[in-house]
């Protein structure tokens, strides 16, 4: 039995057998698989991502969304990626994804070098497209039943990998997923913050090196004391599994709401007492499917979700894609882009969903929140589309409420800094500390490198959360806090005082304060 001591991302105890994550599955055999069958699964890949491609081309997309597509067409076409996709398999007898990650890499690296802009640009392609051919190539894997795991399929297993995804979380549910273990990840980043909304036990363990060589043993994860034992004895894992934590945590009487990802969330959420849901992360569905969801997909969630709420308030954010939120079938290009802005860079794509949101809203209390706002731009082209759609529903006799509250996520520097202007254009705000506290700190959420410098009780973020409570206050509007600070509960009292009108915490948390 090996013991390993890590930081816990979510309390808890969990046991099961070790899957390795797709990132790295592609080390799992190298150098004993058989070139033949992995030169024909990547042909396979290959081909079904094109298909995929050449049917995008049928959608109703600007044309410069047009030439990125082409431009993907042409890297899959390219006779040179092949012969270095090909030469790593005979050589290095590796599976196709470990080959095409390494040519993708050498690919990248020689066109990095180059002095023309626009080849250096095509870098970010060649890493999407790889991810892309992966991601087909694992699909192939599960249906060939290849390569091998170790893992009985039906039981939840501990999923471990070096960066979380939070796709692959997402993909593959809750219930399919006792606990998870990762080497690089951060404490801030969107799959830890999925992870403990979604309450599985979580845990960052930096020493463990070889993570393949895991796939398939026994694991006990002991997130409360942050240690995780590998082959753990049948006594330590009776032992760990009757430690329960008794919960004893008041809410100092603030109004108390929750953070959802799905319509059964709300429905939980609102059995458990919230007071309504404060942010609803609408990307998670976007990225659990492979295509961009339809408008009628997006309305039957919203419209459930609404009903679940039971008349309560329920904030439902706009696609905040973008950054480690970023689904293949989007082909994102500039990787700046995330929230609002990428929003506003696909307009027919934000039309969809805000159709959808607006006729959800005859349905309960449905409030609208964008993300990443950081500018009177930004909010200026914003209302305009909302416009543009609640005037396409009236023209079609579409119903939908009239005076749907607007709010805006507080969550940069330069949001706060125009707090008083914003506070004149939405409803209501609501902070985004754990945005907030990167921006502020110029610190990278999802580096752990640099997670030591990474505090969201930092004087420099607290300063700017209470410059964007006065300024909502002053112009008569609500404001809340729905960022991972409102999750710690031993803050909640100092959050209430700051003048916080409610605080949205996820629901593990909310179970500790609503249910004791
Ligand atoms: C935040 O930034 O605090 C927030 C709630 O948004 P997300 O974590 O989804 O980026
Ligand atoms: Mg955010």
């Amino acid at each position: 039995m090996n013991v390993f001591e890590g930081k816990t991302i979510y309390p808890g105890t969990a046991v099961g057998r070790a899957s390795i994550s797709s990132f790295v599955r592609c080390n799992q055999t190298d150098g004993t698989q058989d070139a033949y069958t992995q030169k024909e699964r990547y042909f396979k890949a290959k081909e079904n991502v094109k298909n995929d491609l050449v049917s995008l081309c049928a959608t109703d997309f600007d044309s410069d969304v047009y030439d990125i597509i082409k431009s993907y067409i042409l890297i899959l076409e390219d006779e040179e990626f092949d012969s270095l996709v090909l030469n790593i398999i005979n050589v290095e007898k590796t599976s196709a994804e470990c080959a095409v990650k390494k040519a993708s890499e050498h690919f990248a690296s020689v066109l990095k070098k180059s002095g023309d802009a626009y080849i250096k640009g095509r870098v970010s392609d060649v890493y999407d497209l790889s991810d892309r051919i992966r991601e087909t190539l694992k699909e192939i894997s599960s249906a060939n039943n290849s390569p091998a795991e170790k893992t009985d399929t039906k039981e939840a297993v501990i999923l471990v990998s070096e960066y979380m995804s939070v796709t692959e979380i997402i993909k593959r549910g809750k219930e399919n997923i006792a606990g998870l273990i990762s080497t690089k990840n951060t404490l801030h980043s969107h799959a830890s913050i999925v992870a403990r909304s979604l309450g599985i036990p979580a845990i960052i363990v930096n020493d463990l090196k070889d993570i393949s060589s895991l796939a398939g043993k026994k694991i006990l994860i002991d997130g409360f004391e942050g240690k995780i034992y590998i082959e753990p004895s049948e006594e330590i894992v009776q032992e760990k599994k009757s430690e329960k934590e008794v919960y004893v945590h008041s809410a100092d009487g603030i109004t108390v709401y929750a953070n959802v990802t799905s319509a059964k969330d709300v429905d939980d959420a609102i059995k458990f007492g919230a007071d309504g849901i404060g942010l609803f992360r609408t990307e998670m569905f976007f990225l659990e499917n492979d295509y961009f969801p339809t408008e009628e997909e997006q309305f039957e969630i919203y419209k459930q979700a609404a009903i679940n709420a039971a008349g309560k308030d329920i904030v439902l954010r706009t696609i905040d894609l973008g950054d480690d939120k970023t689904p293949a079938y989007l082909n994102l290009k500039d990787k700046t882009l995330r929230g609002i802005k990428l929003c506003l860079s696909m307009p027919e794509i934000f039309k969809t969903q805000l159709k959808a949101l607006l006729r959800a809203s005859s349905f309960g209390n449905i409030l609208v929140m964008f993300p990443m706002i950081s500018s009177m731009d930004e909010v200026i082209a914003t209302k305009q589309i909302l416009d543009e759609v609640k005037a396409e529903l009236r023209n079609k006799n579409i119903t939908f409420n009239e005076s749907i509250k607007i709010g805006a996520m507080i969550e940069t520097p330069e949001a706060v800094e125009i707090a008083k202007a914003l506070a004149k254009e939405f409803d209501f705000f609501s902070v985004g500390s754990n945005d907030l506290t990167q921006y502020a700190l110029n610190v990278d959420r999802l580096s752990s490198a640099e997670e030591k410098n990474y505090n969201q009780k930092d004087p420099k973020v607290l300063a700017l959360i209470e410059k964007t409570v006065k300024a909502a206050h002053n112009a008569g509007i609500t404001v809340g806090i729905c960022g991972e600070l409102a999750s710690d509960i031993s803050f909640m009292s100092n959050l209430k005082g700051i003048g916080f009108d409610y605080v949205s915490v996820s629901i593990p948390v909310l179970e500790k304060i609503k249910c004791k």
